[in-house]
């Protein structure tokens, strides 16, 4: 509970500006030139999220900007407050409208703009992902109107052609509800936070998210998804499958360790000590920030699901 939280706390202070005498609130004109949008190939586009690692300049998550005949599908929509910088940005590559919105999970660095675009752009999560929106501020008493109204449970197909979107649930990794959504023909795909960064990651057990079945999650993934060579990740810069298997292999190594750990009997903060980045993980940092992905709070969760 304290690190939700503490995440709240970080994205007030960081990428969202605090009421200033003379000045509005909202997105600090950092976070605001933080955000980019590039070509990942023909009719899609990222709008670059922001790391964890300097907080001033937090926009939130990677969007992706898939344009189809019937108009724009957005995949995630950053912080509250990004709306109109999300705009502007679609709008330097295409003209049509934003009619769609994917969110890869509940955390409002992904979904806090769904807002802005309201109830008529269609909007669609996982299942379990609503059920974790439903008890989000950003979505409660008459903003309720604003939760997605479409749902999936374990797959769904939008569109078809050049358009085609493949939804795909493979069960807990950072939250209860992650959302791998690959454009077909484009043999791309946004994994959203499962694959935030190079570096442990940042789960979120009340909202179902689990260490110790991330890697599994993410193996599922590697065997059920074909013919995708480029990743959208949570928060990083545009990935390879390769990468994304690298990952898999780091969250898997990471959870042995955990297992290893508290077999031998040792404690959370031996363990931490204890805890190498292997070398092998070129560009990895052991924690992006501690705060968000920090090897203590990731062996205390592991410790915790080992024990039941
Ligand atoms: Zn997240």
């Amino acid at each position: 509970m304290k690190r939700i939280a503490l995440l709240g706390g970080l994205i007030a202070a960081g990428g969202l500006s605090l009421v200033v005498a003379g000045q509005a609130p909202g997105p600090s004109p950092k976070s605001i030139a933080a955000t980019k949008i590039e070509k990942v190939k023909d009719n899609l586009y990222m709008i670059t999220g922001s790391s964890v690692a300097d907080m001033t300049a937090f926009s939130g998550g990677n969007v992706a900007v898939f344009i189809t005949d019937g108009g724009v599908t957005l995949v995630d929509a950053k912080l509250p407050g990004f709306g109109p910088t999300i705009v502007a940005r679609v709008k330097s590559v295409t003209n049509k409208p934003i009619t769609r919105i994917i969110n890869t999970h509940t955390h409002a660095d992904h979904t806090g703009s769904n807002e802005f675009f309201g109830a008529s752009v269609e909007a669609i999560v996982q299942e379990n992902t609503k059920a974790n929106m439903v008890k989000m501020d950003e979505f409660k008493g008459a903003k309720a109107r604003f939760l997605p109204k479409k749902t999936y449970k374990n797959t769904m197909t939008i569109g078809s052609g050049r358009d085609e979107i493949d939804l795909y649930y493979f069960g807990p990794a950072h939250t209860s509800g992650d959302t791998f959504v690959v454009f077909k023909a484009l043999r791309t795909m946004h994994v959203g936070d499962v694959f935030a960064w190079k570096a442990l990651p940042y789960v979120d057990p009340p909202n179902g998210g689990t260490v110790m079945r991330g890697g599994k999650t993410l193996a599922k993934v590697l065997a059920g998804v074909k013919d995708v060579d480029t990743i959208i990740t949570g928060h990083i810069p545009v990935s390879s499958w390769n990468d994304l298997k690298e990952y898999q292999q780091f969250l898997t190594e990471f959870a042995a360790f955990a297992e290893k750990e508290k077999k031998a009997g040792k404690t959370v903060d031996q363990a931490a000590g204890e805890y190498k980045l292997d070398p092998k993980y070129k560009g990895y940092v052991a924690s992006a920030n501690p705060d968000f992905g920090g090897i203590k709070p990731n062996l205390e969760i592991a410790y915790d699901e080992l024990k039941q």
